[in-house]
């Protein structure tokens, strides 16, 4: 049975070299496996057959039986068309073509009986049918049993070569007739039983020739089970992997430094959350075993006091600590941040961008390698080969949405012993996405805010309405707080981007010429020092309205800024509005966000501006940007290896997701090794994976 499965396609009936490597190229289908494993994308439901005369009741597609009394070729405005008179017992319809006319009315013959099958389409106030399929009804009863039909994803090259619906039917009906009904099961019996499934044989003939909705359902549910069980038991066996064998360093103790800064320097009570974080982090540092951990948080959670604690129990330790940003404004505010309690502390902490002077970079690598620097803060630039640590035992990576795996990993090979490593994210990751793509790491959820927080009210205006924005900002300021207005940048238009921000900081200059009114403003462009002198002078409260490009997305804290301005709105994803709406409601004041748009909307900019005045919940913003846009993109294009599912969906099936991952942790726990003879086919299941995407390297 293995074999025949493993056979190239060529081998099938009808099919040979020249479809094989269009079949290969476009469909990725090589072997008899692929095909198999090439599930219909919809199915037709041909056990209908309508009556003409109650057309008027049906949708989209139907199918009709009945004869041809006449054909006709009838010229149009335009062009010609040939009509054919179709009849069944309750009235007529006409049938329309537009080309192929002598082939159509040489192949079909009045009188016969046919089942035309396809899409209706209204001409004038006239229903018609375009363009059917169309086979003669004796044929076709025997041949379909007209149950639902299987459609599969098909390309203009497929079609061109010959291979279309029908075609590829054939190939897969003549498939099942080389491998027999019989397929190997590849599910424990115990998971098949406790979960209802259909076994492996029926899964696979009834997911493409599937006799009746409710066996097409179970063949459904059965292979997306089947997919999501052994994805999960993938990740599982990461986790369990890596836990195994990687060692990581031990932080005895809690020292000084954290009880000092717990007791003296922070300025306010944890959250309940915070706490509960801080504890999971601890008992990891403690375990002996390398910490992976993603912490979750919407804007403004307060993860930069969770970073700061677990640096210090890396400090308390003898060891040092590390924490990434992915942009030099971010970077500098975190260093700020910290400095000022750790000058408090005596710790030594410095500044590392790709804008360090060469000089201070020397005394940076110094104190780094003998180990009298502490904390060091930076971007990307600490990623570098010669920034050496003499024993670096954490690493924050903050916003990891904006980092690579393979920066990940580079974190990691700074010592011979890993680092243990938190993952910061204020992108709230739905939680089928974190379970897959981070489903090696364990996850900590700060879902609590500071008290004392108002939810950010957002408002959607239109550009010409800006004179009421004017107002209202009037307004805020004169109350004494502050405001961003920012701009899209889009790299693909960056000049006009440019453009739109000097307009935009000249509109607003021009509407508040005469007033003691200051604007600013920061873009990607400027010198990292002029950035700075600018971000600067809107912290302390000189700058009043600070124009920027989205320089400023991600982890600015300007507490009296309260309101958030956003041009051209439609033009950002839902993730990053939200982002920049974090931007505002950090401090104890009403904030606001106004999103400015043109009149032309696409549906889903539409979508993405409702949700976003309709709900502060950075979790169900990020399950609507991930029906939006797919998982690919939410997880951005650095992210390599994103998971593809072939009939599972990460949006719609997030239930049958958990529930598969716990199957999958319990038969880890009763046989780690997989070794039970009744559990055999999940290792030779796993080991077919892992033949063809190689052993995977454990940092991903
Ligand atoms: P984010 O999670 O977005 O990185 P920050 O760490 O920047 O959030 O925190 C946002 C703001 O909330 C900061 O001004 C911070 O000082 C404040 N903050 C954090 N934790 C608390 C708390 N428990 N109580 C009050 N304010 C807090
Ligand atoms: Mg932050």
């Amino acid at each position: 049975m293995s074999e025949i499965l493993g056979k190239p396609i060529q081998f099938l009936k009808n099919i040979g070299p020249g479809r094989a490597s269009i079949l290969a190229s476009e469909l990725g289908i090589r072997t008899y496996k692929d095909l198999l494993y090439f599930f219909p994308i919809r199915y037709i439901d041909r056990s209908k057959i309508y009556k003409i005369n109650e057309l008027f009741l049906a949708t989209a597609e139907v199918q009709l039986k009945g004869r041809f009394t006449e054909f006709k070729e009838i010229q149009g405005k335009r062009n010609k068309r040939l009509v054919g008179y179709f009849e069944d017992d309750t009235g007529m319809i006409e049938v329309v073509w537009f080309k192929n006319f002598k082939w159509i009315t040489q192949t079909f013959k009045t009188g016969e009986e046919y089942i035309l099958f396809g899409r209706l389409s209204k001409f004038g106030h006239q229903v018609n049918l375009v363009h059917p399929e169309i086979d003669k009804a004796e044929d076709f009863q025997k041949k379909h049993a007209l149950g639902l039909m299987p459609v599969y994803s098909s390309t203009e090259k497929l079609l061109k070569k010959g291979i279309t619906k029908r075609v590829m039917q054939n190939f897969v009906r003549e498939l099942f007739k080389q491998t027999g009904p019989h397929f190997e099961e590849t599910l424990p019996e115990s998971v098949i039983t406790r979960h209802h499934l259909v076994s492996k044989s029926q899964a696979l003939h009834h997911i493409h020739f599937p006799p009746g909705l409710n066996e097409l359902a179970k063949a459904q549910y059965r292979l997306k089970f089947e997919e999501l069980f052994y994805l999960q038991l993938q990740l599982l066996l990461k986790q369990v992997h890596r836990k195994r064998n990687i060692k990581g360093f031990v932080f005895e103790q809690i020292g000084n430094y954290f009880n000092r800064f717990y007791k003296e320097i922070l300025p306010f009570d944890l959250t309940g959350a915070q706490k509960r974080v801080i504890r999971e982090i601890r008992k990891d540092v403690k375990s002996g075993r390398q910490m992976n951990r993603l912490l979750q948080g919407d804007v403004g959670s307060g993860k930069t006091v969770v970073a700061m604690m677990s640096m210090l129990m890396a400090l308390d330790n003898d060891y040092q600590a590390a924490m990434l940003a992915p942009t030099e404004i971010l970077a500098t505010q975190h260093y700020h941040t910290i400095k000022k309690w750790s000058d408090q502390l005596g710790i030594n902490t410095a500044l590392l961008t790709g804008s360090t002077p060469a000089s201070r970079r020397k005394i940076i690598h110094e104190e780094l390698g003998n180990g009298t620097l502490q904390i060091l803060v930076g971007t990307h630039a600490i990623l570098e080969e010669k920034v050496k640590f003499k024993n670096l035992g954490l690493a924050v990576i903050d916003e990891q949405h904006r980092f690579g795996v393979a920066q990940r990993a580079k974190m990691w090979r700074k010592n011979i012993t890993p680092p243990h490593i938190l993952i910061m994210t204020a992108t709230p990751i739905p939680r089928t996405l974190a379970l897959t793509h981070y489903g090696d790491l364990d996850i900590s959820v700060i879902d609590e805010l500071p008290p004392g927080r108002k939810p950010v009210h957002t408002f959607h205006i239109y550009d010409h309405e800006r004179k009421k924005l004017y107002d209202f900002l009037r307004k805020e300021i004169a109350a004494g707080r502050q405001a961003y207005v920012v701009f899209p940048l889009i790299e693909e238009s960056e000049v006009l981007d440019y453009e739109n921000l000097e307009n935009g900081f000249k509109r607003l200059q021009a509407a508040f010429a005469d007033e003691h009114i200051n604007i600013g403003m920061v873009h990607g462009r400027m010198k990292p020092q002029e950035k700075e002198e600018t971000m600067n002078r809107f912290k302390n409260g000189e700058i009043d309205i600070l124009v920027s490009t989205t320089v400023i997305e991600v982890g600015v804290d300007v507490p009296n800024a309260s309101v958030m301005v956003i041009e051209s709105a439609q033009r950002f994803g839902l993730s990053q509005l939200h982002q920049l709406r974090g931007r505002v409601g950090r401090g104890a004041k009403q904030s606001y966000c106004i999103l400015v748009t043109d009149r032309k909307l696409s549906d889903e900019a539409k979508i993405r501006i409702r949700t976003m005045t309709e709900t502060n919940d950075g979790f169900k913003i990020a399950e609507t940007d991930l029906k939006l846009r797919g998982p690919g993109n939410i997880m951005g294009t650095q992210q390599s290896g994103i998971i593809k599912l072939k009939i599972a969906d990460f949006v719609k099936d997030t239930h049958l997701m958990l529930t598969a991952r716990k199957e999958a942790a319990l038969l880890l726990q009763n046989d780690p090794q997989l070794g039970h003879p009744a559990h055999s086919m999940v290792r030779k299941v796993l080991k077919d994976i892992y033949k063809k995407t190689g052993f995977w390297n454990y940092i991903g």
